[in-house]
């Protein structure tokens, strides 16, 4: 007979900071974690989904909900236990309907999430890390010191919280959701956490959990090449690769990643991703900067790079922050860099900015609220780069 007064929490350490009570998160626990916790408890294995499906498809803020649970074991899972979101520290709407949410986890740690509404779908773009270990030039988040992982249940609240916000519990039929398609886009680098990502995701796409499909699914990367491989066995999601540029030079100097990874591998590695086909596509995105990456032979270099790849391309306006170094291309260089594409035969659509008003667009979050000139902004974001470059994290 188990112990029910003491159940075995060890395994539960990962799911992540401990509440300020002192309580311990169930959101982030997946099935056979739940049911290996009801039977620590006393009760019988089939709690363990009925958790698993209050919590994920229905959406419970608190076990008083959890109707056809005992009462007995509701408060004691209520004494152990919280299925509390992060606060929000800040919820923002864009002009265009766009909307940003900065979640506070339980150690006061920051991270964002943003929801972009269209007429076809509700994308909603969430973060695997606190700030990100890299140092992409051209972003935002990369010039924010502070990082560290989220836990499965800090990636899975903040697509939570967006249900709770849009009042879609329990789960809807796909053709009546909002919230239809998830992309690992927001602060920091995916397959830098890939266990947490990985089992959040699974969690997601476990029909009676929050029963998002993995072809709505799409994780975003810089190009850490030896992960690639496992995304597609193990998460069989859609990749999309912060490509932006089409020579090892140009990509080195905006994206030191390329030092360690540069794009003959990472090409190879898109080569061979696994279910790749002409029927699921890689997305490679190709932010436009003036005078960096955006001439015709730029456009026509790059066309060579991926002839042999299956993919299509997203042309994404840069999105300026303070104190950035770059600026955008202009329309007319961004339209005719799209025709050099297209006429290779190159799906290449251009993003239209999302959520700019609020920074909400890609490339554009980042969890600080100092106050500083644009000057003091840059030296800020160049001493970041050379201090975090200087512990090799990469
Ligand atoms: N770390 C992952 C995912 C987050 S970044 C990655 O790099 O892929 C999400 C996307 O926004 C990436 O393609 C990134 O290159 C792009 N991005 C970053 N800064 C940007 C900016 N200022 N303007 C437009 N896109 C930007
Ligand atoms: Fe990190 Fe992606 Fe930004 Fe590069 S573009 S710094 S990998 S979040």
């Amino acid at each position: 007979m188990p112990d029910t007064d003491r159940p075995d929490l060890t395994s539960l350490a990962a799911a992540g900071p401990i509440a300020a009570d002192g309580r311990l998160p169930l959101i982030g626990l997946d099935k056979a974690e739940m049911t290996a916790l009801a039977v620590d408890m006393g009760e019988k294995p089939y709690r363990g989904t009925q958790l698993f499906q209050w919590i994920y498809s229905k959406g419970a803020r608190t076990f008083e909900d959890m109707t056809d649970v005992s009462k007995e074991f509701r408060t004691r899972l209520a004494d152990t236990f919280t299925l509390e979101r992060p606060k929000i520290a800040q919820e923002q709407l864009s002009e265009d309907g766009t909307r940003k949410w900065l979640h506070a986890f339980a150690d006061g740690q920051k991270a964002e999430a943003v929801l972009i509404p269209e007429d076809d779908r509700g994308t909603l773009c969430i973060s695997s890390q606190v700030g990100c270990t890299l140092t992409c030039r051209f972003c935002h988040t990369g010039t924010q010191r502070l990082v560290r992982n989220l836990t499965p249940g800090e990636i899975l609240a903040q697509i939570m919280v967006a249900r709770d916000a849009l009042g879609e519990w329990p789960t809807p039929k796909d053709d009546s959701r909002r919230l239809t398609n998830i992309v690992l886009m927001g602060m920091g680098e995916p397959l830098y956490n890939f266990e947490s990502v990985k089992k959040a995701m699974q969690i997601v796409m476990t029909g009676d959990g929050i029963s998002v499909s993995r072809h709505r699914i799409t994780l975003s990367t810089s190009g850490v090449v030896p992960e690639i491989a496992r995304c597609g066995e193990e998460l069989r999601v859609n990749l999309a690769i912060s490509l932006h540029a089409a020579n090892d030079d140009v990509r080195s100097q905006i994206m030191p990643i390329n030092k360690k990874y540069p794009l003959k591998e990472l090409m190879e590695a898109c080569r061979t991703y696994p279910g790749v086909s002409n029927a699921r596509r890689i997305t490679f995105e190709y932010v436009m900067l003036k005078d960096i990456n955006d001439s015709e032979a730029d456009a026509r270099a790059l066309v060579a790079l991926v002839k042999d790849v299956h993919c299509k391309f997203n042309l994404i306006p840069f999105n300026p922050w303070p104190g950035t170094p770059y600026e955008c291309s202009d329309r007319k260089t961004i339209e005719r860099f799209q025709e050099v594409m297209t006429s290779a035969g190159l799906t290449c659509p251009i993003r239209t900015p999302r959520g700019r008003d609020i920074l909400a667009a890609c490339g554009q979050l980042k969890t600080d609220s100092e106050k500083l000139s644009a000057k003091e902004r840059r030296v800020q974001a160049e001493e970041a780069w050379a201090e975090k470059e200087a512990q090799l994290v990469l």
